[in-house]
């Protein structure tokens, strides 16, 4: 049997509507003694059933996967992965030779929060990000090869920078089906070929979640002046390298712009059009003058948490104005977002302001989100977190 959690009276609302978290707010009691990650029954304070999830101590105190009975066992888990897949096909985007690299389980989005599952060829890479998928990785993990009809070969864990810190379950990352002969490999995301390495690399080795952003530059960079800011593996870049005149890559980091390099070379060998630099972003875009009629502006989460979330406005108005200001007459502006805890409003409203400040006549060409393999669950509007704006100033 496991552990029951009795919500008090009224917070039972948000469960019905499906919102997939319980926070410890709205806990009246707890029954059983669970541990961090074990299954745990919720109910209302009238003792009718409501949802099954992972418990945790902290301030999500249930991570719901199922809102009707349920045994969470090796074929339920076998289910949901299956239902994963089968979206993925559905939606076009597995089972494509020209694209390798795509998201298999997305969180909340596929009804399994704490987990990510990302395919880069035949190898998965996966992150538990609570102790309930943690405890279940090994499971998790012999299922992927039997749902992907035996695409996966191999399964990386790369849990150890995503499992809550106070859990202190000391996880290490490592093979926990087959393994990959070297480091990383080579795939493929719309034709174009990337280097990534998963087991180096930030988050899970590749931004995936650019996909379509990144098609959607290549209408645009046709003879301008690219200039891509926080580049990381130059995914934006070699985009643009289709047809630019020219197209620099901008990360404070030197292994990224290494990686970006290489990148562009695997795709366009050695073309004089495309150059890195390594530096701050921000003293970068202050320094230049008005050269680059397209700019990328990608930058990591400026807000990690709620109480970030001023200074993190604060950032991207600041960034935002000094690319908008300093883009040639005619230019396009690719601006995003990825910070969960700023909202579409936020981020739009700090780009306005922007604006304003340098007084030029922009307007706006699209809105960009996730692409379909990050799908965001109607029930948990916090599971969309990345934005785009992109803009055409005069
Ligand atoms: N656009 C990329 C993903 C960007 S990730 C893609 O499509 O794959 C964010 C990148 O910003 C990281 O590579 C990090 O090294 C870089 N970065 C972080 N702070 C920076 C700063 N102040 N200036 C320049 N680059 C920065």
């Amino acid at each position: 049997m496991p552990a029951n959690i009795i919500l008090k009276k009224g917070k039972e609302q948000s469960v019905r509507r499906y919102h997939p978290w319980i926070f410890s707010g709205a806990v009246a009691s707890v029954n059983g003694n669970p541990s961090e990650g074990d299954v745990v029954d919720v109910f209302a304070w009238d003792k009718t059933y409501l949802a099954t999830g992972h418990w945790a101590p902290g301030s999500i105190a249930v991570r719901i996967f199922s809102f009707t009975k349920c045994n969470p066992d090796h074929g339920f888990f076998r289910k949901r992965l299956e239902e994963a897949m089968a979206f993925r096909i559905n939606a076009g985007i597995a089972g494509k030779p020209e694209t390798t690299v795509w998201r298999l389980v997305h969180g909340e989005g596929d009804g399994l929060p704490g987990l990510i599952v990302d395919i880069y060829g035949s190898i998965a890479v996966m992150q538990a990000h609570t102790a309930g998928f943690w405890k279940i990785r090994e499971m998790i993990a012999q299922l992927l090869p039997e749902v992907t009809g035996g695409l996966v070969t191999a399964v990386y864990d790369k849990s150890e920078g995503t499992l809550p810190f106070m859990a202190r379950l000391n996880p290490s990352n490592g093979y926990l089906v087959g393994e990959n002969g070297e480091p990383g490999a080579v795939v493929t995301e719309n034709g174009y070929r990337f280097r990534v390495d998963w087991e180096k690399g930030q988050k899970t080795g590749f931004f995936i979640d650019q996909r379509d952003s990144r098609s959607l530059l290549s209408r645009y960079s046709n003879g301008r002046r690219v200039l891509n800011m926080f580049g990381y593996t130059g995914g934006f870049s070699v985009y643009a390298m289709k047809n630019a005149e020219l197209v620099h890559t901008v990360d404070s980091s030197a292994a990224a712009t290494a990686l970006a390099d290489e990148n562009v070379k695997l795709n366009f060998g050695d073309d004089p059009r495309h150059h890195c630099y390594t530096t701050d972003a921000f003293t970068y875009l202050a320094g230049m003058e008005r050269e680059y009629d397209l700019i990328i502006l990608d930058p990591p989460a400026f807000a990690k948490h709620q109480t970030a979330l001023n200074q993190a406005l604060q950032g991207y108005r600041r960034l935002n104005a000094l690319a908008i200001h300093k883009i040639r007459p005619g230019g396009l502006l690719f601006t995003f977002s990825c910070s969960q805890v700023v909202s579409r409003d936020d981020f739009r409203r700090s780009v306005f302001v922007a604006a304003a400040n340098t007084g030029r006549n922009v307007r706006i060409l699209h809105q960009t989100g996730q692409p379909a393999d990050h799908p965001v669950n109607i029930y948990h509007p916090e599971s969309e977190y990345l934005k785009g704006l992109i803009l055409y100033i005069e």
